[in-house]
């Protein structure tokens, strides 16, 4: 029997969620297929190394054993490649057999309220992204910071919190870029809230990211509403608080260790958690100064209502000097490519994905936040982009070939991919660099000295079809 020749898949973002998709393409022994990883930036893994905080090396490891994925043959990298910029969706589908979305959420919530819009107020993810070394995030200013509000009590809030308060010191044993080392290091911040609009009990953060918050060394932790949840007094929501899950009690726990601890001394940093209050109103001359929030409660419904008319509710004003939004993110629309706005997702079924009429669009397929909104860490992208292989490789068969090699085609258009011997020129520029200073590792964060790298390799090793 002749072997069919190999399908062509085109995963589109070298995030966790595009390498876990072709990780499970890759080792299935089904279907013979030829991948190409697009990304928009010359470098692969996306959130792992720009959004995992960077004093979270452990979650490195994944980086590594999905950069395994690369070692493959039947894999190639293309980065420096958009969708909507260099390559058109109709120009994808027709030039593959299958399209995997895997683009993750590049954009985020507002909160909409008055003032929002001051210096000084901004998004957790933009600030992720500076600390991150992304090399479109914009620079930011800690300078004359000694306030810092993060909204939203979720993992992102955590880890913001967390940079905010760490010793420098120990932010040296990091990879970050050193312009956001230094801005760091003489950062004056005192004092870090954390706002939760709802409870303690409600509160999205993992254990482990609250725990490591809280023991971080020199750092005072108050809790200014929402004590009575956590001391076990409260008497409001303890039908709730009765049915639990481990994660929350284990979150309300720890809470209740950090604030029975006396202050270390010295205090570094003090950090307020202030629940069951929302932002109304960001006020400030020229930018942020204080931050006027409300306190809430929940209505019968359980939604988030103010709590004006009970005892204790109203107003109350902080003086804060940045305040961040850490309150979600968001996936955005790809050109021509089907989405719900209302949910920030490609609407699929299983990872297929759907026309406006609720028809699979045949070898288009999503996986990742796109798929599913902004929920979950890294590994749930795993299981995810089983589900979405599953459905791929039961449709292969079924679906119009496209035996040609893709890339010739996308060349005559002018598209120019960087290469993964591009990406591996850039990693040793970032090890070298980090050697000189004492420091694991040094991330280039200026496209301009990040596309000097990818060009100073060896042009033969531009990718073609040899490459597979
Ligand atoms: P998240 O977990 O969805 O938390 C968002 C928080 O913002 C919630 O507390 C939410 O409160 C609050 N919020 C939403 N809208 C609000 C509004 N209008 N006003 C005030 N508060 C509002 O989002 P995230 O922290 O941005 O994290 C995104 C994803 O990345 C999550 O899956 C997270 O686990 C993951 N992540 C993981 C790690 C890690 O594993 N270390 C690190 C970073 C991020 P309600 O609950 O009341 O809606």
């Amino acid at each position: 029997m002749v072997e069919p020749s190999p399908y062509r898949v085109a995963i589109v973002g070298a995030g966790p969620a595009g390498l876990f998709t072709a990780q499970h393409l890759v080792r299935q022994q089904q279907v013979p297929v030829l991948i190409d990883i697009f990304d928009r930036l010359p470098t692969p893994f996306g959130l792992l190394r720009y959004g995992v905080a960077p004093d979270h090396t452990s979650i490195r490891s994944v980086a590594r054993a999905l950069a395994h994925t690369f070692d493959s043959t039947r894999v190639r990298f293309l980065g420096t490649v958009e969708l909507g910029r260099d390559l058109t969706r109709r120009g994808l589908v027709e030039a593959y057999d299958a399209v995997v979305y895997a683009v993750g959420a590049s954009g985020d919530l507002m909160l909409r309220v008055p003032g929002e819009e001051l210096p000084g107020s901004g998004s957790a993810r933009q600030f992720v992204a500076w600390y991150g070394g992304h090399p479109d995030a914009a620079p930011q200013s800690l300078h004359g910071v000694r306030s810092v509000a993060c909204v939203g009590v979720g993992n992102v809030a955590v880890d913001v919190a967390r940079i905010l308060a760490k010793d420098p010191a120990q932010l040296a044993a990091t990879d970050m870029p050193e312009t956001v080392l230094a801005e760091l290091t003489a950062s004056a911040v005192t004092d870090i809230w954390i706002i939760g609009r709802r409870g303690p009990q409600y509160a999205s953060y993992t254990t482990r990211e609250l725990r490591e918050l809280l023991t971080t060394p020199g750092l005072a932790v108050t809790i200014e509403d929402g004590a009575g949840e956590v001391a076990g007094t409260a008497d409001d929501n303890t039908a709730e608080q009765a049915g639990l899950d481990r994660r929350t009690r284990a979150n309300i726990e720890a809470l209740r260790e950090a604030a029975a601890r006396p202050d270390p001394v010295p205090v570094r940093r003090r950090l307020h958690f202030l629940f069951w209050h929302r932002p109304v109103a960001l006020h400030g001359a020229a930018r942020v100064e204080r931050l006027e929030l409300e306190r809430t409660t929940l209505g019968p419904d359980g939604a988030v209502i103010p709590a004006g008319a009970v005892p204790g509710g109203g107003t109350r004003t902080i003086p804060v000097d940045l305040v961040l939004r850490a309150i979600g993110y968001r996936s955005t629309r790809l050109p021509d490519v089907p989405f719900d706005d209302a949910r920030g997702v490609i609407p699929n079924r299983e990872g297929r994905v759907l026309d406006t009429d609720g028809r699979a669009l045949p070898g288009e397929y999503v996986t990742g936040w796109i798929k599913r909104g902004a929920t979950g860490v890294i590994g749930t992208n795993k299981a995810d982009a089983a589900q979405t292989v599953a459905h791929l490789l039961e449709d292969l068969p079924t679906l119009p070939r496209h035996p040609a090699d893709p890339l010739v085609e996308l060349r005559l258009h002018g598209v120019d991919p960087t290469t993964y011997d591009d990406w591996l020129a850039i990693d040793a520029a970032e090890i070298a660099r980090g050697a000189a200073l004492g420091r694991p590792r040094v991330k280039i964060n200026a496209w301009a000295e990040l596309m000097r790298l990818c060009r100073s390799g060896d042009p033969d090793a531009c990718p073609d079809s040899t490459l597979y």
